[in-house]
């Protein structure tokens, strides 16, 4: 029997993503944070295994408020923020606008989910192209907007003007995309979720130490979280996550401090990299790098072989890799053995 006869046709032509491990030392691919809550462990032993989770995930929203300064209605919980962008997808549908390069799953979930998909290229800086984003606006008329600030894979923060100028003009719903955001200098946009009804931010906590957890959240007004809270699985965020979750949000001194480090090091990883012959960083507002390389496949493969796995995103950005900021240690020899293979 031919099965892909019966796949749809929009998900025949899908890849899996990142389908393989690839065993390293140092891991500075997937933009993890090299620090975890190993305490914050100890809370799964409350957890009732014959029971399933709170479909609510109550007390976790109402910590997750408070940080934020919002009410828990505003907030949506998610299996990571992957799926919350599946959600809204599902909830609102296409076409779905966003720009390139940037990260895979807007475009990737609305072929999925068989929606149209409208890409439009950033600027030479990395920054949105106005013109072109408010002239797609005009004609696809998207149902959804992803902006993803600051931007994976780039590591820039949008002009917060054209940001606005592209909710402004939007007759759908746009996404900020924050999973970024603790790590940088611009203040963000859950300040404007009270002035602009079609805003909705997406955060995550795996950029800080809990990607194991699978947790994301969506903030919005609360008739959004109300519409995309329908499409949702109702037990969605599992119990072991949420207690852990909630104890390690308790942590607050040890979590700044976490990411204090990390940006402290992704500065240095820049200036370091900055000096090497024939690199070139780009500016960073995130917890990793995107920098160039004149032969970025044979970088990639040494690094490899040193034990230091970075992303090669040669394919979506001519001559680009992306590291991660690690430990210091980590980072230090990551910075050795970029000199040494570009002495070489
Ligand atoms: N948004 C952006 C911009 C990301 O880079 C990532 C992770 N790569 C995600 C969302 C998804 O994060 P998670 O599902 O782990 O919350």
């Amino acid at each position: 029997m031919n099965i892909k006869r019966l796949v749809r046709k929009d998900v025949a032509s899908l890849k899996a993503y990142n389908a393989t491990e690839i065993p390293c030392r140092i891991k500075l691919d997937a933009n993890e944070s090299p620090y975890g809550f190993a305490a914050a462990l100890k809370a799964v032993s409350t957890v009732r295994t014959n029971r399933y989770p709170d479909p609510e995930a109550k007390g976790l929203k109402d910590l997750l408020a408070k940080d934020l300064g919002v009410r828990p209605d505003n907030i949506l919980q998610g299996n990571g923020s992957d799926e919350l962008i599946y959600c809204l997808i599902a909830t609102f549908g296409g076409p779905v606008l966003f720009p390139v390069p940037t990260f895979s799953m807007y475009g990737v979930i609305a072929q999925a989910l068989g929606e149209k998909r409208s890409a439009v290229r950033l600027n030479a800086d990395f920054d949105l192209d106005s013109e072109k984003m408010l002239a797609a606006i005009k004609k696809d008329k998207p149902k959804l907007v992803f902006l993803s600030s600051p931007n994976n894979p780039t590591g820039n923060c949008y002009s917060a003007e054209k940001i606005l100028a592209v909710i402004e003009a939007s007759k759908g719903i746009v996404v900020v995309d924050e999973a970024y955001q603790p790590f940088s200098s611009e203040k963000g946009f859950l300040p404007l979720l009270k002035d602009y009804k079609n805003l909705v931010i997406l955060r995550t906590l795996s950029k800080t130490g809990l990607a194991a957890l699978r947790l994301g959240f969506m903030i919005a007004d609360p008739e959004i979280v109300e519409e995309v809270n329908k499409v949702r699985l109702p037990f969605n965020v599992n119990a072991l996550s949420q207690v852990v979750a909630a104890a390690a949000l308790k942590e607050k001194r040890q979590l700044a401090g976490f990411i204090k480090v990390i940006i402290a090091e992704r500065d240095r990883l820049l200036s370091a990299m900055d000096k090497i012959t024939g690199v070139r960083p780009f500016p960073s507002e995130a917890n990793f790098i995107l920098f160039k390389v004149k032969d970025p496949d044979r970088v990639y493969r040494l690094l490899l072989k040193k034990g230091m796995l970075v992303r090669n995103l040669n394919g979506v950005l001519k001559g680009c890799l992306r590291v991660t900021a690690g430990t210091p240690p980590e980072n230090t020899a990551f910075l050795a053995a970029l000199s040494e293979i570009q002495k070489g």
